[in-house]
């Protein structure tokens, strides 16, 4: 029987009272970057400005790095409700017969095209509307059931999922869904639901994971009436095919606290105004069919209607925007990995060597197990994320959205690893050759290659660490930052520092009241014990982990920022409890079918012992590792240093 959990949490008195309260509240930490360089600090700046403040109570997320694993959150599961799933299913029913009939995945590849005809049908069925709102001409679907198409379209082609997602989850629908103006809405919308493509523009030459770097330039002209448009853009997916794309360009600084800062603005650009053009269409390893382009803008004169939030907000729309828009990859991989899951179950009982099906052996049992494991934990995770969404189209689902595509697309490209190799030799060759054998043409080494993009763009793995990180770490930074700050002047810095210690006099001493671990939500029929032990560990963890982040700061203050591989330990911890606590509450949610339940539990039991056994491997790398060996030696590189190395080769 399936619940939905759909009211909003209610956060007791005593929860709301352990929030830090040193900064002002809805305002983000300030950090001291009077150490930092020129580039770094301006970085930094544009970023923090640009990032939205943490809501007063913390997302499950972040509060685990605050020794909260609030399991209210997520027993019972929140499960999609019977009409939003009849929704899903209806559009998912006519998008998995059209792909069946009408695209193939490895002659899409092999042609390096989408044929025209496929892109209208997905274009006549709402695919590029999927969740625009009907009165714009849109299907209306929640964030659950976009994930499940996105779930369907990754498990069978790359292509189309690039297609699909770089249009709407980065693409022109997503920042006017969530800053558009009525005009703008009414505008471009509309022509979203008939079938037009949108792209997103923000990476440049030397412009990638840093956007303060950025060099297109947006002038306004005297009138204030226009914007001219002036710069290059690079690996815009969807760029060559798009009618309308949104391009983030740089317009005049403006003076905040009496420096000038960057400012970064979001426009909405039609591809035929005069001035665009596609120079390129670029190639890649895999996802060979990308209609990804380079763009300049030459004069391009866009009206200042087209702005999307207000001058200078760009960045914001850029970050709310992959906010949501990431958490497409996860459930992209998911299908993947569903798919991968399908392949090997199969392979592994009917190819026998050594006398046995390799399944028997246990070392491709091993990964069998593994593989499955993984696919549900990556699932969970998707899918209670997705419902915070539906459930509140304003929750802070930040941290949330990057574990997911953190660890999903991490753990996609090890699943299709482990495919391969349990494939062998035929997971080497392409779907043609084994067909031109006689062979059942499956496609293991093309989902390799169009899978390997997923942990790089949309914020690449570092990043989303360091995304992680600096959110992990907020509830920290606005009790302590002010102390630390040596931009501020010593009255204020000894009110902060007493502030601080009266803040952490209460909670440091509650991180290791082991009672508090003991309860568990109610549920009917109560959590299954094998389920509520790792759920139980969960918790008991995520003190153990805000006590270790805890006493990181102390030990290295304001540097903490630089020891990014130290950092990612404690983000990878949090990312596991949040996978345990999602995967484990899922499969209570799933228990009820006398057939099934004893599968649900193996699946959520195997997944928590791997994922605690790398908890513990992340913890001792906290004290025992080899950092700073590896940091002196790569700085060693880079000075050249170790040339002769590389001496023998062609
Ligand atoms: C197929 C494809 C499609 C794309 N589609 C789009 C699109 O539609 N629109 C768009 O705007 N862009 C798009 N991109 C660009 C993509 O988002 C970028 O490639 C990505 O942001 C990384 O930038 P970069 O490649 O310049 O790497 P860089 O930023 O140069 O990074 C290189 C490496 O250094 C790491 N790194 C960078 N900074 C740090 C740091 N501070 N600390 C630690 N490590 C760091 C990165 O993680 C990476 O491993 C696409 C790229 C590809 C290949």
């Amino acid at each position: 029987m399936k619940t939905t959990n759909t009211e909003p949490r209610n956060i007791p008195a005593d929860e709301e009272t352990k929030r830090p309260t040193a900064t002002p509240d809805g305002q983000r930490a300030e950090i001291d970057t009077s150490k930092m360089s020129d580039g770094q600090r301006a970085a930094l700046e544009l970023t923090e400005a640009a990032s939205d403040t943490v809501a007063e109570q913390g997302s499950f997320g972040q509060n685990l790095f605050m020794g909260r694993c609030e399991l209210d959150r997520m027993l019972p599961f929140p499960e999609q409700s019977h009409e939003d799933q009849d929704q899903g299913d209806a559009f998912l029913n006519r998008l998995e017969n059209f792909l069946r009939e009408h695209a193939d995945p490895d002659e899409i590849d092999r042609s390096g095209e989408i044929p025209d005809e496929v892109i209208k049908g997905l274009g006549d069925m709402g695919a590029f509307a999927i969740k625009i709102h009907p009165k714009y001409g849109g299907l209306g679907l929640s964030q659950t059931n976009y994930c499940r198409a996105a779930i369907l379209l990754g498990s069978y082609c790359g292509n189309l999922t690039a297609l699909i997602s770089a249009h709407q989850s980065i693409g022109v629908p997503q920042p006017l869904i969530l800053f558009g103006t009525e005009e703008q809405k009414k505008k471009y919308v509309p022509r979203f639901a008939k079938g037009e493509i949108s792209a997103f523009a923000l990476t440049e030459p030397g412009v990638g994971s840093d956007p303060a770097a950025m060099s297109t330039r947006a002038e306004p002209t005297p009138d204030g009436k226009h914007f001219i448009i002036n710069g290059e853009k690079l690996w815009c997916t969807n760029g060559t095919k798009a009618g309308v794309i949104v391009v983030m360009a740089r317009t005049p600084d403006k003076e905040v606290n009496g420096r000038k800062r960057k400012q970064i603005s979001a426009f909405i650009v039609d591809m035929d105004t005069p001035g665009v053009e596609v120079v390129r269409r670029c190639h890649f390893m895999g996802l060979r069919a990308l209609y990804n382009g380079v763009i300049t803008f030459t004069n391009v004169k866009v009206p200042a209607d087209n702005l999307i939030a207000g001058e200078g907000r760009g960045l914001k729309v850029a970050l709310s925007t992959l906010n949501t828009g990431r958490l497409t990859l996860p459930a992209a991989c998911t299908g993947l990995a569903k798919k991968c899951l399908q392949t090997v179950r199969k392979w592994t009982k009917e190819r026998v060597q050594w006398g046995a099906a390799i399944g028997k052996h246990s070392a491709i049992a091993d990964k069998l197990a593994r593989i499955a494991a993984n696919t549900f934990a990556m699932e969970s995770m998707t899918l209670y994320t997705a419902s915070l969404v539906d459930r509140d189209k304003q929750a802070d689902i930040r941290l949330e959205a990057a574990m997911c595509k953190m660890w999903g697309t991490e753990m996609a490209w090890k699943i299709v690893d482990e495919t391969m190799q349990i494939r062998g030799g035929r997971g080497y060759e392409t779907a043609q050759s084994l067909k031109a054998r006689g062979e059942e043409p499956i496609a293991v080494e093309r989902w390799m290659r169009d899978c390997r993009i997923n942990t790089i763009f949309e914020g690449s793995s570092e990043i989303m660490r360091l995304f992680i990180a600096r959110e992990a770490l907020e509830p920290h930074l606005k009790v302590a930052a002010a102390a630390l700050n040596t931009q501020l002047p010593i009255p204020t810095r000894a009110v902060a520092a007493w502030k601080a210690g009266l803040f952490y006099a209460a909670w440091y001493p509650r991180q290791w009241l082991a009672f508090l671990d003991a309860g568990l939500p109610q549920v009917p029929g109560g959590v299954h014990p094998r389920l509520a032990k790792h759920l139980r560990y969960a918790k008991r963890t995520a003190r153990k982990l805000s006590r270790r982040l805890f006493h990181a700061m102390a030990w290295h203050g304001p540097k903490l920022e630089r020891e990014q591989v130290l950092l990612g330990r404690f983000v990878e911890i949090g990312t596991e409890l949040f996978a345990i606590s999602a995967t484990c509450a899922r499969a209570q949610s799933l228990l009820g079918d006398a057939k099934r339940d004893q599968d649900v539990v193996a699946l959520a039991d195997c997944f928590s012992r791997q994922s605690r056994l790398k908890v513990d491997e992340l913890f001792r790398g906290l004290s025992e590792n080899n950092d700073k060996a590896n940091y002196r030696l790569a700085q060693d590189l880079l000075a050249g240093n170790d040339e002769w190395l590389e001496k023998g080769i062609l």
